[in-house]
């Protein structure tokens, strides 16, 4: 394990025969899973494999077919969406341009009425658990690099304070050094938050560095679920070791 069993507690997230069709195909087969509050959780697979599909219901973006989930033991749909504990870090990041660092973090505040010196409190401790320099307040997103603009995307998310925050494979279009620097710091921050991170992308390798627990998903079917040691130590059929065989 490589953080403290105690911060875990019961499930946070429960699906239940999660399903999704889009015409003749199934792109999420009828899926059991519980997340524990508090877990790194990753579902990894192969592009195509139903992913992104069931990241987005999770997320109250798609409609299952079948089957339910449990939001602390509540069916999702009857949570409004406006009122779930969740936000959603894109690939594409989703920051405004031409605002700067500080207005972007602090939008979600802003919005929900949060007056101004707090928000900006908020905003620079946010942006000192991200590690950006105080003085990039007021830097125009645009001006930022790649990873900084991944920070502050991430502030922007925690500035939400949401329970869980769902990644859609956040760190895919960044170089290889940079990305291990950024999931080496977002460990770290998923360690100082206490908050439940569900990660979703097509690197093992990825994972391995970052999870509590992986889901790996295959043509819509959750075939292996464990940490990283029981994963790599103990894959459970060729299309796992096959995949570990890709990382050494
Ligand atoms: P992944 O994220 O693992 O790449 P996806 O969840 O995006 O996988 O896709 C799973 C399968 O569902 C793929 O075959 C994809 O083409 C299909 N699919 C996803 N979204 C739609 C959609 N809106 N309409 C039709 N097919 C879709």
């Amino acid at each position: 394990m490589t953080r403290s069993q105690s911060t875990i507690h019961g499930p946070i997230l429960e699906l239940r025969k999660l399903t999704r069709t889009f015409g003749a195909l199934t792109a999420v087969n009828a899926i059991d899973l519980d997340i524990a509050e508090g877990e790194f959780f990753t579902i990894v697979g192969p592009s195509g494999s139903g992913k992104t599909t069931m990241l987005r219901m999770l997320a109250g973006m798609e409609q299952a077919t079948s089957g339910d989930i449990l939001l602390r033991g509540k069916r999702i749909n009857d949570v409004p969406a406006n009122r779930r504990p969740t936000c959603m870090v894109f690939q594409s990041l989703a920051l405004f341009p031409h605002r700067t660092v500080g207005q972007n973090i602090e939008f979600p505040m802003k919005i929900r009425g949060v007056d101004p010196a707090k928000r900006k409190e908020r905003a620079l401790q946010l942006m000192r658990q991200l590690r950006l320099p105080e003085n990039y307040y007021g830097k125009n997103v645009t001006k930022c690099s790649g990873g900084e603009r991944q920070r502050v995307a991430l502030a922007r998310a925690l500035a939400y304070d949401p329970e869980i925050l769902f990644f859609d494979e956040p760190l895919s279009a960044i170089d290889y050094k940079l990305r291990k620097t950024l999931e080496r710091e977002l460990k770290d921050i998923h360690r100082e938050t206490g908050k439940t991170f569900v990660y979703i992308t097509h690197s093992l390798e990825e994972a391995m560095v970052m999870s509590d627990r992986i889901g790996v998903m295959q043509a819509g079917r959750l075939i292996q679920v464990g940490t990283p040691n029981q994963i790599y130590s103990t894959p459970t059929n060729r299309f796992v070791s096959e995949f570990i065989g890709d990382v050494n």
